[in-house]
């Protein structure tokens, strides 16, 4: 096949023929929605750089993954694939066409992986396709021993390979080779590094599966790795899911509040000029101090995108997961998942949602849509618009009488004619709105202001500010670099809630003040498809976007803890777990609310909690739903 024939390809029939997983024909499907720009590669950038913005571009390359094989050379203790693998290969046609169809979709980084890609017995001629196609970069996940062959790993360089991530999870023969599995596999790994290495024509980085038998070493893991010349990491925390949880599950799966220490001094390395560290599942809150390594939530598209139809199953049709059980306690996707997609759509079944959000201008996907969103009885229905006008017009269509309304109109759009009707609150983004919504709304109304900057600053710089009439508002943001061109400093946060402004969305012990909650389980009229179900994409997007919250560790011992959800990720991610302090009863901050000490105490207390709560929602207010345990 060359690279200019057309290809017209059937998904379908790539699954049949096991060139797709059904899954990876889907994500297929779906990628193109969480593609963005982006070119700039990690191996090409000088040490001191600014690592966040690399990082975050990285996250954005458009990245075509490929099968090679289902089968590999090594029997790792933790395989998550283990169930996918039968010893087969996949046939050279279908992977040039499949890699093709990647490169015509836009796709700029090659993946190839397997089980373990490098057995195919066409691998060099599948990175030289790759390369011939038009590939900027071809990379490999691989467990590094076909490499221990010098010829084929100068052959595989000479053919195109650009990158090479191997799997290696110990800094001794005896870590690595049990938990691979495989005598002899460290060797041979360390060899196939080296000889990658000598070529000069391959970047090499290590990938680590976190494990019981390995976090207590991983400082030493990472430092003989870097003396051999490695300069990008990835930790993989343990995930409960094929071998490794259904084989392997007691001597794998650990407690992370162990392996705090061990973590925190490996985490170091990170500051060493030119070194990429990226961790990869790890609970955030266990990057307290080392929020820089706190994976990008974008990557949670990915991973909803894999179990695409076990989501869409529960959306669609109220079908728990193949996967929901016993897995979930250990589970990475608890937060986005269990905790929030399914009471999300418990709750807009029984059209029970609090608040609901539509622009005037939304049209429709279909009747069945329209009537989902209509069922809601929400305290408060968020109408954006375009003018007053507009407001006016979608007002008299919506059917929520006795709900709060609150008006969103374009910047610089007067608010005046709708002063004839009830509105609780007014959403303002700008300067010029916020003095101009004062003067002329009703008294009765609050004014949300959506805060950045400048409108902190210019709050601040007000005498004679009717605080009364306003809550401040820290937005939510996808990007932490969003977050960090936009948002108000702790600090600043601190002095609006002197002033005696209210705020919403920042964690009360920020505030030094009571505060109104962010906005939490909101349906946008946009996230639903034309039958009237939570599109997959739009719910994780929105999760990423307003719902991905996180607290410390050291909030066990709040006394809030209950109510509050600690603060979006990007927030954390710019300015550190460490803005939050602990309070007592009466709102003050602990004596030693920056301390770790009792955390095992802490976290127990918090997984009672949580338990707890599970179980009033799953066994109490609703209907036990029958689970298909794997
Ligand atoms: S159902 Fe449970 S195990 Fe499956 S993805 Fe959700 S939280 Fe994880
Ligand atoms: S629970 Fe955590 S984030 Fe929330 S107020 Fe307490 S210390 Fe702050």
């Amino acid at each position: 096949m060359t690279p200019d024939e057309p290809l017209d390809l059937d998904l379908d029939k790539l699954v049949r023929d096991g060139v797709l997983t059904r899954d990876d024909a889907r994500a297929l499907q779906h990628s193109q929605q969480s593609d963005t720009d982006g070119a700039m590669r990690l191996e090409a950038l000088p040490s001191g750089e600014n690592k966040d913005a690399v990082k975050e571009d990285a996250t954005k390359h458009k990245r075509h993954w490929v099968r090679t094989t289902r089968l590999c050379n090594q029997r790792c203790t933790f395989c998550l694939d283990s169930m996918n693998q039968d010893g087969t290969m996949i046939d050279f046609e279908s992977l040039k066409a499949y890699i093709l169809l990647g490169k015509r979709m836009g796709r700029e980084r090659l993946i190839l992986s397997g089980g373990e890609a490098s057995v195919h017995p066409k691998f060099i001629e599948l990175i030289r396709y790759g390369r011939q196609v038009g590939y900027e970069w071809i990379q490999t996940i691989t467990n590094g021993m076909m490499f221990s062959y010098t010829k084929f790993a100068k052959a595989c360089a000479d053919a195109g390979l650009n990158e090479a991530t191997v799997s290696m999870h110990g800094h001794t023969a005896q870590i690595h080779d049990k938990l691979t599995g495989t005598p002899g596999a460290f060797v041979t790994g360390i060899k196939g590094m080296q000889n990658l290495m000598a070529t000069g024509k391959v970047v090499v980085n290590i990938d680590v599966v976190l494990n019981k038998q390995n976090y207590k070493v991983l400082p030493e893991v990472l430092d003989f790795y870097y003396n051999m010349g490695i300069r990008e990491f990835d930790l993989l925390h343990i995930i409960p899911f094929g071998r490794g949880f259904d084989e392997h599950r007691h001597s794998l799966f650990f407690d992370l509040n162990d392996a705090v220490p061990y973590f925190r001094r490996a985490f170091q390395l990170a500051n060493r000029p030119g070194v990429y560290l990226w961790t990869n599942r790890l609970p955030v809150m266990y990057l307290e101090g080392f929020e820089r390594l706190i994976q990008d939530p974008h990557k949670l598209l990915s991973e909803f995108d894999g179990g695409r139809h076990n989501f869409e199953g529960w959306l669609r049709k109220g079908m728990k997961p193949d996967c929901h059980g016993e897995r979930c306690d250990y589970c990475f996707l608890d937060g986005p998942c269990r905790q929030t997609m399914f009471p999300f759509r418990e709750q807009l079944e029984a059209g029970t949602l609090a608040e609901v959000r539509i622009d005037a201008q939304h049209v429709w996907q279909g009747t069945e849509a329209r009537a989902k969103f209509e069922a809601q009885k929400p305290e408060r229905v968020w109408l954006a618009a375009r003018t007053a006008q507009d407001a006016l017009g979608a007002m008299d269509h919506l059917p929520f009488a006795g709900s709060k309304l609150a008006i969103e109109l374009d910047p610089g759009a007067d608010p005046a004619p709708l002063a004839v009707r009830a509105i609780e609150r007014y959403v303002v983004h700008t300067i010029d709105d916020a003095q101009r919504y004062l003067a002329t709304v009703p008294a009765a109304a609050t004014i949300e202001v959506r805060l950045t900057q400048e409108l902190a600053t210019w709050l601040l710089a007000q005498p004679d500010l009717p605080a009364e009439r306003l809550v401040a508002t820290l937005q939510d943001h996808a990007y932490m670099s969003e977050s960090q061109a936009i948002d108000p400093s702790p600090a600043v946060l601190a002095q609006l809630a002197h002033k005696g402004v209210r705020l919403k969305n920042v964690p009360r012990c920020v505030a030094g003040a009571p505060v109104e909650p962010g906005e939490h389980l909101t349906l946008d009229a946009k996230m639903l498809d034309g039958a009237g179900a939570l599109d997959l994409d739009r719910y994780v997007a929105s999760f990423i976007g307003h719902e991905y919250a996180a607290k410390s560790l050291r909030c066990g011992r709040c006394a809030e803890f209950e109510h509050c959800r600690g603060a979006h990720i990007n927030y954390l991610r710019s300015h550190g777990f460490a803005i939050l302090t602990p309070l007592d009863e009466d709102g003050r901050p602990l004596a030693d609310a920056a301390s770790f000490e009792h955390l095992t105490e802490q976290l127990k207390a918090q997984a009672a909690l949580r338990s707890k709560r599970d179980q009033q929602r799953l066994h109490g207010l609703h209907k036990p739903v029958a689970t298909q345990e794997p």
